[in-house]
């Protein structure tokens, strides 16, 4: 463990699986105290607070559909009441619905969305009251370079993460004046559930397109949210950080 992130409390939404549970683990090593939210996977992010405890951190588990408005505000509320404070917020909860357009059901738009996006959102406006009385916070959307190159069969998903970089800055400039920095990664081709679907073919299509030559690892997603979520990047807000290995340039 080092000290980089010590007194820090940190929200990481859908934190039990995937990209998430390695920002978690990432940002438990630099000292934080870290709420590993979930939606469904209970026993995963209850794994992610024992590692994080037996490493020497703290952490804690805190079922919360991120969508849900109320669910939000009571989570918020929770963590707030027993740790004080949320200095750093990491929009991480993501699905996929694909299809073509023509097959795509409004259903799986508004799902997408929603979870994606509104939850965002919502995270975003409810952490921004308790840092704006801190007057100091970190927040950190995860988006993709689905959001910004834009990917066939992906409408739903390209528009919630393009959202997420409009709101990304919308709200880095709101609260600049009041010591909270917004920023937004944006992962390539990373190795976790949401792409162990595809065939080995695309996979092989898609890194031959990465000139690192490789898919992304969790850990190397979560170094850059570390970062950012650090005071070494006191200077920056309103930025997308691409970590894809080279593949959207
Ligand atoms: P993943 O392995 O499928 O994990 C998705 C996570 O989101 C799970 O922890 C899940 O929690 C959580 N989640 C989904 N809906 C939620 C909700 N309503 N409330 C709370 N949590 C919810 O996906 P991943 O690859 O780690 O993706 C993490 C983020 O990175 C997503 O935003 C994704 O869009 C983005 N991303 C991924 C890639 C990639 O190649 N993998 C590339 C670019 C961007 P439960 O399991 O508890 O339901």
């Amino acid at each position: 463990m080092t000290a980089q992130l010590e007194d820090k409390i940190a929200l990481v939404t859908g934190g039990g699986r995937g990209i998430g549970r390695a920002i978690c683990l990432e940002l438990a090593a630099r000292g934080a105290t870290v709420i590993v939210n979930y939606k469904s996977s209970a026993a995963a992010a209850a794994e992610v607070v024992t590692q994080i405890k037996a490493a020497g951190g703290l952490a804690k588990s805190l079922q919360t559909d991120v969508s849900d408005a109320d669910q939000v505000a009571a989570m918020f509320k929770a963590i707030v009441s027993e740790f004080g404070t949320v200095d750093i917020l990491v929009n991480n909860a993501g699905m996929t619905r694909d299809n073509v357009i023509m097959m795509m059901k409004p259903a799986d738009f508004d799902v997408v969305i929603e979870t994606n996006l509104r939850s965002c959102w919502l995270c975003c406006k409810t952490a921004a009251r308790t840092m704006m009385r801190k007057r100091k916070g970190s927040i950190i959307n995860i988006t993709s370079v689905v959001g910004i190159a834009g990917n066939g069969g992906q409408t739903n998903y390209a528009a919630s993460k393009a959202g997420i970089i409009g709101l990304t800055k919308s709200l880095a400039k709101e609260v600049a004046a009041r010591g909270i920095r917004v920023n937004a990664v944006a992962p390539g081709f990373v190795e976790t559930d949401m792409t162990a679907d595809l065939t080995d073919d695309i996979k092989e299509k898609a890194i031959e397109a990465i000139p690192l030559g490789r898919m992304g690892a969790p850990e190397d997603i979560a170094k850059a949210v570390a970062f950012l979520a650090s005071d070494d990047a006191a200077y920056i807000t309103g930025q997308t950080l691409v970590v894809d290995g080279g593949m959207v340039m």
